[in-house]
């Protein structure tokens, strides 16, 4: 067969979930949470389906949960879109990214990504036939090399990913660095997508720097968030994206044909929450919590914890307990200690090993208990 991703095998996620699977260990790999969703929010799907909510909603979303939407990035970011135009329910974020990058890119096209990155940009982007530009986010803070930045920049280029809150490293971009993008994209006609689906897990009184805050950048930008992460179902596989009506007219051109419309019942019970703040501001809370939990119980640990400002991941330095590179070390950890977890090497496209693997802490406060207790005796 000709493949057309002849160097991609199977996502990380899967590997390591399966594995953990395969050897009875505590999963602390694959991000997701192993605790029930609000049961309010389980019985509107139920409550959606016996209402006759079964069949094609709106190519774009369900009109009310557009609405809620709107209300809720009215709310948080101070920023005015249009239901009917400006927004799009999708099949959880990974379908946006794929769609928006599929709308976007053509042959040729250069898209800088930052690193270490999410694992599906890259090949979303090669699909369109696209070149990817990685440029470094730098350690221990994660933040953008600017310098590296201004030279990837090029006339192709076409779009820039940019992930904040950021998946693995549990960083988040200060304004600044939002400002220092704005400035540098002045007068291009390169796009943003921003993948914020951690957006409401930023911890000890930081705020999130939407897109949608940042007017310079918004009037380029189509901005990504994932039900999944904010309602603890990331199964359900519903997100949505917010952009401008040009972009978003572009957007739709794809959606129409690689999803059509998302999960009627499933929007349905959304439009019934996605406007009330309470329920996305006490998550930065909540995750504060199990952060710290997870924190003070390996401080008793030969694992040395990066700082963690953002999203429901912690990353670990294990230098001190192997010299394993991360991949193996991972395997090693799962299988012999009983705890998996995901190498980060894998986000780069060196591949660059830094003795480092991330821990989910979206579980409940036992998981965490007892994935520490074995991590402790390394
Ligand atoms: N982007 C990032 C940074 C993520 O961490 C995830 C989920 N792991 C996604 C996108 C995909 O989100 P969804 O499950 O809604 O497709
Ligand atoms: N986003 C989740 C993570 O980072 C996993 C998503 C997936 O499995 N594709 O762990």
């Amino acid at each position: 067969i000709d493949s057309r991703l002849p160097d991609v095998g199977t996502t990380i996620f899967t590997v390591m979930s399966r594995l953990a699977q395969q050897c009875g260990a505590i999963n602390l790999s694959q991000g997701f949470p192993d605790f029930q969703p609000d049961p309010a929010l389980a019985a509107a799907v139920g409550e959606a389906i016996a209402a006759g909510a079964n069949q094609y909603p709106p190519m774009a979303g369900v009109p009310a949960l557009r609405e809620a939407i709107a209300t809720k990035l009215q709310l948080e970011y101070g920023a005015a879109y249009d239901a009917e135009s400006e927004i799009t329910v999708t099949a959880g974020a990974t379908q946006a990214l794929f769609t928006a990058i599929a709308a976007l890119v053509s042959p040729g096209d250069e898209v800088i990504v930052f690193e270490p990155a999410y694992d599906s940009y890259g090949p979303a982007v090669r699909l369109q036939g696209g070149v990817v530009r990685p440029v470094a986010l730098l350690a221990p803070e994660w933040r953008p090399d600017w310098a590296a930045f201004r030279a990837a920049l090029t006339p192709r280029t076409r779009l820039v990913i940019v992930n904040t809150p950021h998946n693995p490293t549990g960083s988040a971009w200060p304004r600044e660095d939002m400002e220092t993008l704005a400035a540098l994209l002045d007068g291009s006609r390169v796009c943003v997508l921003a993948d914020e689906v951690y957006e409401h897990m930023v911890f000890d009184g930081r705020r999130h720097e939407s897109v949608a805050r940042h007017p310079a950048l918004a009037q380029r930008a189509i901005g990504v968030s994932s039900f999944g992460k904010t309602y603890h179902v990331t199964g359900w596989k519903v997100g949505y994206v917010f952009a401008p009506a040009a972009l978003m007219a572009e957007f739709r051109k794809v959606h129409q044909f690689n999803v059509f419309t998302v999960n009627s019942p499933a929007q349905a019970a959304f439009a019934s929450v996605a406007g009330r703040a309470e329920t996305w501001r006490e998550l930065a809370a909540f995750y504060q919590a199990k952060r710290d939990r997870l924190r003070s119980g390996l401080a008793a640990s030969r694992l040395r914890l990066l700082p963690c400002a953002a999203t429901y991941f912690q990353l670990v330095d294990y230098r001190a307990i192997s010299d394993l590179p991360d991949v193996a070390f991972a395997e090693w950890l799962t299988r012999e200690a009983g705890v998996a977890a995901i190498p980060i090497s894998v986000f780069s496209h060196d591949r660059a090993d830094r003795g480092i693997v991330r821990l989910c802490f979206a579980k409940q406060d036992a998981t965490l208990d007892a994935a520490v207790a074995r991590l402790v005796c390394l």
